[in-house]
């Protein structure tokens, strides 16, 4: 068998945005994945469905994997023809043991490529507003371990230059060592009054910075109980100016927000919200099951051309309809003459991405709201209309087409059924006051979210509740919980708007 190819990888520092284009490209063909405890899961998404995934990462309490065994696990696996993408946190030549891999592959003969990421110790000081260099203070910039700080015979290091430095030194892995470094900096002639800060968790929303002189850093990060992983920056660069230590001002940042819709529609609006620096936890409520084999549909899709309009009430029923009509070995054509109405701009953006731009998009968000700016557009009175809409929601929409003299075929494209989570572990965390927001993006992820999880915990626990529209509140409302807002605008974005306009104004 052909050998396979093994891509060296750099992940970024834990933020999903600060993954470069090429790493994407490259994980979007991976056959094997094998990825490291610092790599943010959330990019384990770009790989396809049947990708190998195999975390070589120690997890607290297991028995950790040794490199040689890692360095023999890229040898098999590009050995069994795949193309592995070797996942590595921050930048996989800095402090990633790359060296080691790279040997191991040129020696067994199979190639390589390797594709820089952002460096944990750039990517920290970015976050904390800090600027490594400067043309007044520091024209020197130095990567250190913090690792060999004990080992005084082998260390690498040297200190005395370090002690002399006129520049800014980054230390990775170096808060357990943090008061040895600081000693031997200082022994070596680094003033203690030198500014320091330890960024932990950098570029995600458990980001943590603490400022303190060089003499002070050990036992003030000992006294926040900073945890790894940390980056240490020991110069002037490291002065305390929290005016410029942006990323932590943002209205979202920390906040836990649970999100309870289907598996893809949490993963949209997860990477949605980690934008804003707020830490999503995912909570799939919903499965969507296509109906699409029905009789009705396959019915519907042979006259599809003959319709004036075709109405579709969500994006999920977009994507259902192209797959249902691929299954038929058909695409955007069979609409033929058919104008195309669609829920709203984020529904709009779906229908583009198979090639179709919406006829018409309206404004509000109701099925009433929508029959009447169909009604200005057009005179609905005997124009034939397919509607294609949720199982749930049939009847709605079509009724207020009726009422204008529409002569409507209303097709429920899916039904939701129930997904698997783990409630347990979901209680867990609002019991322990883990949880600031819990979201509801339509009233059948209420219902199933309160069929594992009682409404009386929410209400006692100090996690708000968001509702994203009128429908959902009053299912809510039923149920017995009671949201804390609701957003003006009925979609994600207006969700998200709202609770950071709560989050800046309070209640
Ligand atoms: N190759 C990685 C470094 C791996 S060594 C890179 O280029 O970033 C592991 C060390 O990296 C940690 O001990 C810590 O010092 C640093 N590190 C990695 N991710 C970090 C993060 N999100 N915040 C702060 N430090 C981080």
């Amino acid at each position: 068998m052909e050998n396979g190819k093994v891509y060296l990888v750099g992940a970024g520092p834990g933020d999903e945005g600060l993954i470069t284009l090429r790493a994407v490209e490259l994980l979007r063909t991976a056959q094997c994945v094998i990825y490291d405890r610092l790599v943010n899961p959330a990019l384990l998404n770009y790989a396809p469905a049947e990708v190998e995934l195999v975390n070589v990462g120690k997890q607290p309490g297991e028995k950790s994997i040794t490199q040689e065994q890692i360095n023999e696990l890229l040898v098999t696996k590009a050995g069994e023809g795949k193309i592995v993408v070797r996942l590595k946190g921050g930048d996989p030549c800095v402090f990633g043991r790359a060296a080691q891999e790279l040997k191991a592959l040129a020696q067994a003969g199979i190639e390589f490529e390797i594709v820089p990421g952002i460096t944990a110790g750039t990517a920290a000081a970015a976050y904390a507003g800090i600027a490594l260099t400067d043309r007044d203070y520091s024209s020197q910039l130095i990567f250190v371990t913090g690792r060999e700080a004990e080992g005084k015979n082998e260390s690498n290091i040297d200190w005395d230059l370090l002690g002399r430095l006129n520049g800014t030194i980054v230390f990775y892995m170096a808060v357990s060592n943090l008061g040895i470094i600081a000693e031997k900096l200082m022994t070596n002639g680094k003033a203690g009054d030198t500014p320091a800060s330890i960024i932990a968790n950098a570029t995600q929303p458990t980001q943590r910075v603490v400022w303190a002189p060089l003499s002070e850093i050990a036992a003030k990060s000992a006294q926040e109980d900073i945890k790894p992983p940390a980056i240490v920056i020991v110069g002037a660069a490291a002065k305390d100016d929290q005016g410029l230590n942006w990323f932590m001002k943002k209205p979202l940042f920390g906040q836990s927000i649970v999100l309870t819709r289907d598996a893809r529609g949490n993963l949209e609006l997860a990477s949605k919200i980690s934008r804003q620096a707020a830490l999503p936890i995912i909570f799939n409520t919903i499965k969507i099951k296509p109906l699409t084999e029905s009789n009705l549909f396959i019915e519907a899709v042979s006259e599809l051309a003959g319709y004036d309009w075709v109405i579709f009430s969500s994006a999920n029923g977009i994507r259902v309809c192209f797959e249902g009509l691929k299954k038929l070995s058909k695409d955007a054509r069979a609409f033929g003459k058919a104008k195309i109405a669609c829920m709203g701009r984020s529904s709009a953006k779906v229908l583009e991405q198979f090639g179709i731009e919406a006829d018409f998009v309206p404004t509000a968000f109701t099925s009433a709201q929508l029959a009447e700016q169909l009604t200005k557009q057009i005179n609905l009175k005997d124009k034939k209309i397919l509607l294609l809409s949720s199982k749930i929601t049939t009847g709605q929409l079509a009724n207020e087409l009726k009422g204008f003299g529409a002569n409507i075929n209303e097709i429920g494209l899916y039904t939701t059924i129930p997904a698997e989570n783990d409630a347990n572990r979901l209680i867990e965390k609002i019991e322990k006051n883990q949880v600031d927001w819990i979201t509801f993006t339509s009233p059948s992820t209420v219902r199933y979210f309160c069929a594992r999880i009682r409404p009386e915990l929410v209400n006692s626990s100090r996690a708000r509740v968001a509702s994203i529209g009128p429908v959902t509140s009053a299912e809510l409302a039923r149920l017995g919980v009671k949201p804390d807002l609701e957003a003006q605008e009925y979609t994600t974005d207006g969700l998200i708007k709202a609770i950071r306009g709560f989050c800046e104004k309070g209640p």
